[in-house]
């Protein structure tokens, strides 16, 4: 569940969960991407490759059992068989498209993530026909982490030995919850039994890394019933575990439901709960041996369990994604593909990259969006700035880091700047203070 929506505006400043997107994913904001730069992309892929910068292969598959309240991604429920082989075909069509592009070089695939919606939603056979044919046009022997994220009702014993068998290193659960009300209040479609189940299977099919998704601040969640969810993910003892904090952007059924209602505010806990919320699992999981790793992540051993999708993207990789809606950074631009399923199906029928909105950041843009992505981590390294963008960071944001100071959330250290925890947990929403002031205006739209 990586591609993001395409607005992006923060809750507004009092407390309560109000609708809009919490998370800052990339930059500028994606509603600063235009129809009119589109030959810009086209002619980023028309390059040959930056040195040193990895290539990596999203893909997207756009169907669920069911769609969660929550949801804010571009999904499809109750698809027929036809209709996802005839997106595989075009997935793979495309795929075959960007081959003849020059900004591959000679690159191979360093990290490769199905992403969605529900990657496991596909049966085995339609899973084998899709990997075949991608392997096909472009092989991916190399890759060093290949991640597939699964909903745990979709899962059986003999589906997780065919996706092991495909290669697959990172095995990520959407769990969200371990509370059964919860879960089926929220819209989920798997429930407790569903995930125990997964997760023996997975655990027998010896997947190098199982990452459990948990969201802080359900509907309905109770301090009680979170406690709960967070020692049975410790008693599972999963190699990562994923947190977010609930947000609710306008897409989804909640803020359908709240504006219906007329009510400004989601019925979810308020940001502050949340974020305690999160940081009960994050001591509770450090006490358990686990390690903080960002923002959103603790792991049990971060010498072996490591997250290259993330960790290459927050340093500027280029990202080749397949798939209706899905997001791309290729050559120093930024793309999306078109939002509409028989538009992308369309371009690909006219052997078209189904390309649909773009931006090329300026240099200092580049700058910015690594920044905001890399503080994430909880570490900013102040040399790896200085001789990528030829940047300062103290100095060219004084002003901001003066600010996290006083606050307390922000700590000098030689050669670095590490975020207090209440600083990490409040990450996104601190971010918006080191966006160029023409992109701050989507804040309290
Ligand atoms: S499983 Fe739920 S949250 Fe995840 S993509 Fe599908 S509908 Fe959205």
């Amino acid at each position: 569940m990586t591609a993001p929506s395409t607005t992006a505006v923060p809750p507004a400043d009092d407390d309560k969960t109000s609708a809009g997107n919490y998370f800052v994913s990339n930059y500028p904001p994606y509603y600063y991407w235009r129809p009119d730069f589109v030959p810009e992309a086209h002619a980023a892929l028309d390059r040959p490759p930056r040195p040193n910068a990895e290539l990596g292969i999203y893909l997207h598959i756009p169907y669920c059992r069911k769609r969660c309240h929550f949801c804010y991604f571009k999904v499809y429920t109750g698809a027929k068989s036809s209709e996802i082989r005839e997106y595989i075909d075009a997935a793979v069509a495309e795929l075959e498209i960007y081959r003849t592009k020059s900004f591959i070089g000679d690159r191979k695939p360093a990290f490769i993530y199905f992403g969605g919606g529900t990657p496991s939603f596909l049966s085995t056979s339609q899973l084998t026909t899709l990997a075949k044919a991608l392997q096909s046009v472009f092989p991916w022997d190399a890759a060093r982490e290949i991640t597939f994220e699964c909903e745990p009702g979709t899962l059986n014993q003999k589906k997780l030995q065919f996706i092991r068998s495909l290669g697959v290193t990172r095995l990520s659960l959407g769990v969200e919850n371990f509370d059964e009300h919860i879960l089926e209040i929220n819209g989920r479609a798997h429930r407790t039994k569903e995930i125990d189940r997964a997760y023996d299977y997975a655990r027998q099919a010896d997947f190098p890394q199982i990452n459990i998704d948990l969201i802080a601040g359900m509907l309905e969640e109770t301090p009680e019933k979170w406690a709960k969810t967070v020692e049975k993910t410790v008693a599972m003892a999963p190699d990562s575990v994923t947190i977010y904090q609930m947000e609710i952007p306008f897409n989804t059924t909640i803020y359908k439901r709240m504006r219906d209602a007329g009510r400004l505010h989601a019925p979810v806990a308020d940001w502050h709960t949340k974020r305690e919320w999160v940081a009960h699992a994050f001591d509770r999981l450090e006490a358990a041996g686990y390690t903080v790793t960002s923002a959103y992540t603790a792991v049990r051993d971060p010498q072996r369990t490591q997250f290259v999708y993330r960790d290459e993207l927050w340093r500027g990789a280029d990202l080749m994604s397949l798939g209706v809606a899905s997001f791309s950074h290729v050559n120093g631009t930024h793309y999306q593909n078109a939002h509409d399923m028989d538009t992308y199906l369309e371009h690909i029928k006219c052997g078209r990259l189904p390309i649909s909105r773009a931006l090329t950041p300026t240099t200092e843009e580049l700058m910015i969006r690594e920044l905001i992505l890399q503080f994430k981590l909880g570490r900013i390294e102040l040399d790896y700035f200085r001789s990528k963008f030829d940047t300062d960071v103290m100095d060219r944001f004084s002003l901001q880091l003066n600010q996290l100071e006083e606050r307390g959330l922000i700590q000098r250290v030689p050669d670095a700047l590490v975020l207090s925890r209440e600083g990490l947990l409040s990450v996104d929403a601190l971010m918006w203070d080191f966006f160029l002031p023409k992109h701050q205006g989507g804040r309290y739209a």
